[in-house]
């Protein structure tokens, strides 16, 4: 439990320089699709792919502008940098290479930079993929969700199981070798079977890396439509878990690791991206609807295409046109907020990075907390980090809300 005095909307999270932005990470939204998916409640638009050419104009604006919206005095020096959507591959290479340029112009990238793309496998082809390769994409993240034509019609998505088959081909062929893909669980009609097929042929290809996701019905949405409320009637939790749990024995009996609660690698290909996110670092984000975290401060861009276009058309574009804060977090916040991103890596939550971010240490922080969760067998401490055991990984929602 922390004390009172961490309680109250303290400014400084360390102590001195927290406040100031330290982020080395980008993540840009291109919020356009082919058409939507039928569980599809994210932020983006469909039969819009004429507008792609003035979103890149502005977004390109955006990110020359960024780093004196933000006051940096240096150049920021970024280690990763992810396209996510929508549908990014829905880029031509050329507008890639324009985005990646801005980004030059405002910031430094390191020489190892992580720059992934999303890509759905509907929308590639062999002369695109070599066109992001060109241009500086070195990971691909394949919006795969299932090797079965009868689950992907369910999902309503614009591909079918040959095309997703084709798509990784292509992608390892033009040289990608950090690749992604994507599986959905939970799916009315699938089936363990399905699954393990699927999980299967992604081992045969040699995919290194696979993200894992329950479906989850979104009010609105066609899927909620069908199955409402009713969704345990076509396939129960517990069916849920088993495809779960399947598809991470199958990925570890090969090596992989369980390295965050929905994400298997093989050593050196997990997402360097999403770990930032992970352990709670700072980010810039760019485009409509794109979340940012930046010094103590969360926010979001504006959601519609017409409001964002505006405000980059103005001839003095401010802070406050652009990026709408949402949120200034407390030191108490960052702390809470450490220990549940933490403990949904495989490796936990870092003892000695908790105390270099805060000046204490996690045990003086949470020493209750974390007792009674180690009493009762849902995390264990291990070489200087705090991290769920298999069952806290099944329980992980009641560990979190020891720190919510
Ligand atoms: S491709 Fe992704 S963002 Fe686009 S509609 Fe389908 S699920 Fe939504």
């Amino acid at each position: 439990m922390l004390d009172s005095s961490m309680a109250e909307g303290l400014v400084d999270v360390k102590g001195a320089g927290v406040c100031a932005i330290d982020a080395h990470s980008v993540y840009i939204h291109i919020p356009f699709c082919v058409r939507k998916c039928a569980y599809c409640d994210f932020l983006s638009f469909p039969n819009c792919v004429s507008r792609i050419d003035e979103y890149v104009e502005a977004l390109c604006q955006e990110i020359s502008l960024a780093p004196k919206l933000w006051g940096n005095e240096i150049k920021p020096l970024l280690r990763t940098i992810y396209f996510g959507g929508g549908t990014p591959s829905l880029l031509s290479g050329k507008q890639v290479a324009e985005i990646l340029l801005a980004l030059k112009s405002g910031f430094d990238l390191s020489e190892d930079c992580e720059i992934t793309l999303e890509a759905n496998p509907g929308t590639i082809d062999a002369q695109k993929l070599c066109a992001f390769y060109d241009a500086g994409i070195n990971r691909i993240s394949l919006g795969i969700q299932s090797l079965d034509d009868s689950v992907l019609r369910t999902l309503g998505r614009i591909h079918d199981a040959d095309t997703a088959r084709k798509a990784i081909d292509i992608v390892q062929e033009v040289g990608f070798r950090n690749v992604s893909c994507d599986m959905m669980l939970g799916i009315p009609g699938q089936t363990l079977e399905n699954v393990k097929a699927t999980v299967g042929e992604l081992l045969e290809r040699g995919i290194p890396h696979v993200s894992l996701y329950s479906l989850i019905l979104e009010e609105g949405t066609p899927m909620y439509a069908r199955y409402g409320g009713d969704i345990e009637k076509y396939v129960t939790q517990e069916a849920d878990r088993e495809m779960y749990h399947e598809v991470i024995r199958s990925l570890t009996a090969k090596g992989y690791t369980h390295y965050e609660i929905s994400n298997m690698a093989r050593a050196g290909y997990e997402s360097r991206h999403n770990m930032m996110y992970w352990r709670a670092e700072q980010y810039y984000g760019f485009g409509v609807g794109a979340h940012y975290y930046l010094g103590q401060e969360r926010g979001r861009h504006a959601e519609t295409l017409e409001e964002y276009l505006a405000a980059l058309g103005e001839t003095n574009v401010r802070r406050e046109d652009v990026y709408f804060p949402e949120e200034t977090l407390t030191r108490e916040d960052c702390m809470k907020e450490f220990m549940i991103l933490g403990f949904r890596m495989g490796s936990g939550v870092d003892a000695r990075m908790f105390q270099e971010r805060f000046g204490m240490t996690v045990e003086s922080a949470f020493a209750k907390e974390l007792e009674q969760e180690q009493a009762k067998g849902l995390v264990v401490a291990e070489e200087g980090a705090y991290r769920l055991t298999e069952k806290g990984f099944d329980l992980a929602n009641q560990v979190f809300m020891d720190y919510v």
